[in-house]
């Protein structure tokens, strides 16, 4: 893994963050964050020179690091300012973690996949940035440190799972792609200071699946 920058590296990420503008990502604080991230350090070896393709790239265990016009459109509706406190769920690569920090965020991450977390762990560490990590099912939040002022799902879930809601604070928001395996639709669930929720629906997007006790169960997937 190389996280140093080439001007060519440097000359692709701007042009990415010109791609998502043209695509329609408004927010300067997220633009800012994609501009300064380099999305080539969280990649295996032979996939960095398409580390600035808006595409999604495979990462081990099966999963994949998000395109960056999804990593984008879900942190501009996450709507996270300097030191809210962020729940991630599924750490992936670290790349999203990465992006929020960059954002002056404090950031809380689970990952399942022991393999992905210890990669994850290690790479963000190297690199200065400060995200709690934990290894674990994120479907059932991380109550030890709620409530959060935002949570960020970015893997495909059933429904709303129930603790993240649980774990919001008062105005706070989740955001979560909901459906089936095959498609879903981009939600915003935000916690009304009257504790009324409040949920909009965006596009559609296909995650990987969120598995866990909150989310699909390992015999939901085994005929895909
Ligand atoms: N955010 C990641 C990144 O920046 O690279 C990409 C995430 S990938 C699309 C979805 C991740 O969610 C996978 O790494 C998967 O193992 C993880 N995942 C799925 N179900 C999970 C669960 N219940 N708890 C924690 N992580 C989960």
């Amino acid at each position: 893994m190389t996280t140093s920058d080439t001007p060519r590296l440097l000359a692709l990420r701007a042009a990415l963050v010109e791609t998502l503008r043209r695509k329609g990502i408004r927010d300067p604080a997220v633009l800012d964050a994609i501009g300064r991230v380099p999305r080539h350090a969280f990649l295996e070896s032979g996939l960095e020179d398409r580390a600035y393709e808006d595409i999604a790239l495979p990462i081990d265990e099966d999963q994949t690091i998000s395109q960056p016009y999804t990593v984008a459109y879900q942190t501009e509706l996450l709507g996270a300012k300097p030191k809210d406190r962020v729940l991630e769920i599924g750490t992936g690569s670290g790349y999203q973690a990465a992006i929020l920090h960059a954002m002056g965020v404090q950031v809380f991450s689970i990952e399942r996949h022991p393999r992905l977390y210890e990669q994850a762990r290690r790479r963000l560490e190297s690199m200065g940035c400060g995200a709690i990590l934990r290894l674990g099912d994120g479907s059932l939040g991380w109550p030890q440190w709620a409530p959060y002022d935002a949570i960020l799902v970015t893997a495909a879930s059933p429904d709303l799972p129930k603790p993240l809601i649980e774990q919001l604070a008062p105005g706070g928001r989740l955001v979560v792609p909901v459906g089936d395996l095959e498609s879903q639709r981009m939600v915003r669930a935000t916690r009304r200071p009257d504790n009324e929720l409040e949920i909009e629906y965006f596009d559609h997007f296909r995650f990987v699946p969120l598995v866990g006790r909150s989310g699909w169960q390992a015999a939901d997937l085994e005929d895909h």
